[in-house]
């Protein structure tokens, strides 16, 4: 796990204590990198998704195996949707998820935020351990459209999801 650009600390570690509950793996945190300015669209104002997975791929260096995963405040997008809450790229091993939509206008309270992106950075963890789309609005899997359907999920994954990954309960 790693904070592109200043996350408040509990997110950072509220996430990875998620992924760590869910998967029961090891999760480590990478040094804090630079606000994905790289990934600035003018016109949009907003970051694009594919520029800041490779430069996240090509962090892992050699260690092939191990997902890394960005959180950050930018503003993500993808060309064809207004928004994404995240993305990830299953073959990079590289994913990638936004505060940005979920903090909400007026910010929501911290606890809920915390829920919120762990939901989704599990969601996006979850493609790339070879997840896809879950129909149980209650499971991390299930594909958010808006953040009321975030605010459905449980940062967990539902029985099917956890067997087709190789989770046991
Ligand atoms: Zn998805
Ligand atoms: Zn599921």
């Amino acid at each position: 796990v790693a904070a592109l650009g200043a996350v408040e600390p509990p997110l950072l570690s509220q996430v990875s204590a998620t992924l760590r509950a869910v998967t029961g793996c090891e999760v480590g945190r990478l040094p804090e990198l630079a606000r994905p300015a790289y990934a600035f669209n003018k016109d949009r104002a907003q970051f694009h998704v594919a520029a800041i997975l490779r430069r996240l791929a090509a962090l892992r260096g050699k260690e092939a195996a191990v997902p890394v995963l960005g959180v950050t405040d930018a503003d993500l997008f993808v060309p064809d949707a207004p928004f994404v809450f995240g993305e990830s790229d299953r073959s990079e091993l590289a994913a990638v998820v936004s505060v940005a939509r979920l903090r909400g206008e007026p910010p929501v309270e911290a606890e809920l935020l915390l829920r919120r992106i762990s939901a989704e950075a599990m969601h996006q963890l979850g493609h790339l351990i070879g997840l896809l789309h879950c129909q149980d609005a209650r499971c991390a899997m299930f594909q958010a459209q808006r953040v009321a359907d975030v605010d459905r999920k449980r940062p967990g994954l539902c029985g099917t999801c956890r067997t087709a990954a190789g989770l046991t309960e």
